[in-house]
C-alpha cells in the first residue's frame, strides 16, 4: 500500500510539500483502502512544470524516432504488465476484468501507433511563387502541456494523451483523478522503467479543484488536454482562453441508438446491453436513450428486459461478472436520484431503479441495470448525462423523427443507427451530428487509427487518437528559405 509518496517529479517519487494525502478505496467494498496518495496543490505543480520545463530542450532535440522507439518500449513493457495492471483498475474503479484488459489494450495499441509516428512525415514541401525559395511547414512541439484526466478509463484516457505528446516531442506534467491515483503510479513506473529520461513525464496526484486547477493556471505551461464532464471542461476552457493557453477538451454525453423498424432486433439488443450498461454506464460513449420505431417497441423492450435481467452483478475481480460497481457512493448516490427525477417527469421503470443491497453487494457500490420506458426527448433523463447503468426508451415513427431526436441534445459525442437498409444507413451517417456515427454497432467500440471526439458541448474541436492526435499537441511553424544566387531582393505577392 502507497504512503503518500505519489508524485513523480524529476525522477524522484516524493510526498507533497505539505504532506497531505488522501485515500483510494475499492468500490466493490468501499471499507478497503487501497492506497494513500498525495494530495498536491500549487507548490507540487510548480515543481512538476519546473522539471518538465528543465528537460523540454533535450527532449525537443531527441529524434522522433528515438522517441518512437522508447514509445515501442512502453508498448512491449504494458504488454508484460497488462494483466497487472487489469486486477489493479478492477480493484481501484470497478470495471469487470475483460474490460480492464481492454482499456490496457487501447493503452497498447495507441504506444505502437504513435511509435511509428516517429517515422512518418511530420510536414510538408509545396512550391514557391518565387524562383530558387523553398517552402515548407513542420509540426513543432508545444512546449509543457498539462494533462488532466477522469477515472473511467485510467490507462487508456492519459495514453491517449500522454503518447501523441511524447512523440511530438513535448513534456508533461499529468494529474489524475482522485478516483484512481494508483492506476497513475503505475503507469509512471512503468514509463520509468521503460527509460523516459528524468523529467519528461510528471505526475501530480490529488484534487480537482486545487491541484488540477493549479496546472492549468501555471505559469510555463502552454497546453491544456482535460478529459472530464463539460461542466469542468467549459470552466478549464474559459480559463484558458483568459491566459491565452491552448486547450483541448474531450467532455461528457448523452449517446443514442436509434432501432428502426427494418432492424435485426436481436443484434441492436445486444448492442443497446453493452452500450447501456457496459463498464456500469460509466463510459463516455454510454447509450442512455434508445430511439425505438414504434412498429417494433413492444418487442424491442420485451427482449431487452429479458436480456437485462440475465447480466450478473458482480465485483469486476469475480470471472464470471458481467457488470461490476460504479466508481464510488457519491456517484451511486447520483444515479438514484435521477429515478425519482425521471418518475416525476412521467416515465416509467422497466426494470432496476434500485442499489442493490444482497450480500456481498452490500459492500460496496452495486446499481441494478436500469431501464426506463415512455421517456420523451424533452425530460431531463433524456437530457442530462446520468454516467450510471441507465437507459430509456423514446418511441418514435421512423426515420425522420428518429434523427431528430437522436441530435436534440447539447452534445454529440457517440450515435448509433440499426436498420438492414443501406439507404436509411448512410442517411443517418449524413445526418447524425456526432464525433462518431455506428450503423448496426453500438456506440462503445473506438479503435485507436480514428479520430476520437464530439461535437457540441462534447468537445471544443479537438479530436485524439487517429492521425489527428498529433493536432492539439503541435504548433505548425512554415519555413521560407532563399538559396537564389545573386543580391536582388524578390518579395512575395506584390512583385508577380
Ligand atoms: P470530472 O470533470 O469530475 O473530473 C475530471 C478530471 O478533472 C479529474 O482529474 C478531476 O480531478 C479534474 N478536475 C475537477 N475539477 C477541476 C478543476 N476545477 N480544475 C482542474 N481540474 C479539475 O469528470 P469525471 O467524473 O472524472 O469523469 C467523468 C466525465 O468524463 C463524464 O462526463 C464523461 O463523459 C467524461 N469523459 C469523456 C470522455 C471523452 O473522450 N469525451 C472520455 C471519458 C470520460
Amino acid at each position: 500500500m502507497t504512503d503518500g509518496t505519489t508524485n513523480f517529479i524529476n525522477g524522484e517519487w516524493v510526498a507533497a510539500v505539505g504532506g497531505a494525502v488522501f485515500a483510494s478505496t475499492n468500490p466493490a467494498n468501499t471499507s478497503q483502502t487501497l492506497g494513500l496518495y498525495a494530495r498536491s496543490d500549487q507548490r507540487d505543480v510548480a515543481l512538476a512544470v519546473a522539471a518538465a520545463k528543465a528537460a523540454y530542450p533535450a527532449w525537443r532535440k531527441t529524434p522522433a524516432p528515438a522517441r518512437g522507439a522508447l514509445l515501442t518500449k512502453i508498448g512491449r513493457l504494458l504488454e508484460e504488465r497488462k494483466e497487472a495492471f487489469s486486477q489493479a483498475m478492477v480493484n481501484e474503479m470497478g470495471k469487470v476484468l475483460v474490460e480492464a484488459r481492454g482499456d490496457v489494450q487501447e493503452a497498447i495499441d495507441m504506444a505502437h501507433y504513435m511509435a511509428a509516428f516517429g517515422r512518418l512525415p511530420s510536414g510538408s514541401v509545396v512550391p514557391s511563387e518565387r524562383p530558387d525559395i523553398y517552402c515548407s511547414a513542420r509540426r513543432v512541439p508545444v512546449g509543457v502541456v498539462g494533462l488532466i484526466t477522469p477515472w473511467n478509463f485510467p490507462i487508456a484516457v492519459p495514453t491517449w494523451k500522454m503518447f501523441p505528446a511524447l512523440l511530438a516531442g513535448n513534456t508533461v506534467v499529468w494529474k489524475p483523478a482522485e478516483d484512481t491515483p494508483g492506476m497513475a503510479v503505475l503507469l509512471i513506473q512503468l514509463l520509468a522503467d521503460a527509460g523516459v529520461p528524468t523529467g519528461i513525464v510528471n505526475l501530480v496526484t490529488g484534487y480537482g479543484e486545487e491541484a488540477g486547477a493549479a496546472l492549468v493556471e501555471a505559469e510555463g505551461v502552454s497546453t491544456i488536454s482535460f478529459t472530464g464532464s463539460t461542466s469542468v471542461g467549459k470552466h478549464i476552457a474559459g480559463r484558458c482562453g483568459q491566459l491565452m493557453k491552448r486547450v483541448s477538451c474531450e467532455l461528457g454525453g448523452k449517446n443514442a441508438i436509434v432501432v428502426l423498424d427494418d432492424a435485426d432486433i436481436e443484434l441492436a439488443v445486444k448492442g443497446c446491453l453493452w452500450s447501456a450498461f457496459g463498464t456500469a454506464g460509466q463510459r463516455c460513449t454510454a447509450a442512455s436513450r434508445l430511439i425505438v420505431d414504434k412498429r417494433i417497441k413492444a418487442h424491442f423492450a420485451e427482449r431487452l428486459v429479458a436480456e437485462t435481467l440475465k447480466l450478473r452483478m458482480a465485483p469486476g475481480a469475480d470471472p464470471t461478472a458481467q457488470i461490476g460497481p460504479v466508481v464510488n457512493r457519491t456517484q451511486l448516490e447520483r444515479i438514484h436520484s435521477y429515478i425519482a427525477i425521471g418518475q416525476n417527469e412521467g416515465a416509467t421503470l422497466l426494470t432496476g431503479g434500485t442499489p442493490l443491497t444482497d450480500a456481498p453487494l452490500d459492500k460496496g457500490c452495486f446499481y441494478a441495470p436500469t431501464i426506463f420506458d415512455s421517456m420523451t426527448p424533452g425530460m431531463r433523463i433524456a437530457q442530462e448525462e446520468i454516467f450510471g447503468p441507465v437507459t430509456g426508451i423514446i418511441t418514435v415513427d421512423g426515420l425522420d423523427e428518429a434523427i431528430a431526436i437522436a441530435n436534440g441534445t447539447d452534445y454529440g459525442l457517440s450515435l448509433s443507427l440499426y436498420t438492414a437498409n443501406l439507404r436509411r444507413g448512410m442517411r443517418a451517417l449524413d445526418e447524425l451530428e456526432s464525433g462518431i456515427v455506428y450503423i448496426n454497432l453500438p456506440t462503445s467500440g473506438a479503435e485507436i487509427q480514428l479520430p476520437f471526439g464530439g461535437v457540441k458541448n462534447t468537445g471544443n474541436g479537438h479530436r485524439e487518437a487517429g492521425w489527428m492526435a498529433m493536432d492539439w499537441c503541435t504548433e505548425w511553424k512554415a519555413a521560407y528559405i532563399n538559396y537564389a544566387e545573386g543580391s536582388e531582393l524578390v518579395r512575395a505577392q506584390i512583385d508577380v
